[in-house]
């Protein structure tokens, strides 16, 4: 069976944008990411925010996230 390695909707590239930050994907879904990042401009600031994100929760431990952040966190779910 043949699997064509076509490129990635912007969806599925958001949607694994977390698994591939922490590195949870596999090496194949981290190429489509990776290649889905190269070309689309939205999704490339969609990573950027998730890693601001992720670098501020690590800092901040358990700590509450400040409106403005979790404002934009719950609209950037929403888009999923
Ligand atoms: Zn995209």
């Amino acid at each position: 069976m043949s699997v064509k390695q076509g490129p990635i909707e912007c969806s599925e590239a958001v949607g694994q944008l977390w698994d591939y930050l922490d590195q949870a994907v596999s090496p194949q879904d981290q190429e489509k990411v990776e290649r889905h990042l190269s070309f689309c401009r939205s999704c490339c600031g969609e990573l950027e925010f998730a890693r601001e994100l992720r670098g501020f929760l690590a800092s901040q431990g358990a700590g509450e996230l400040p409106e403005q952040v979790r404002a934009r966190l719950e609209r950037f779910l929403a888009d999923l």
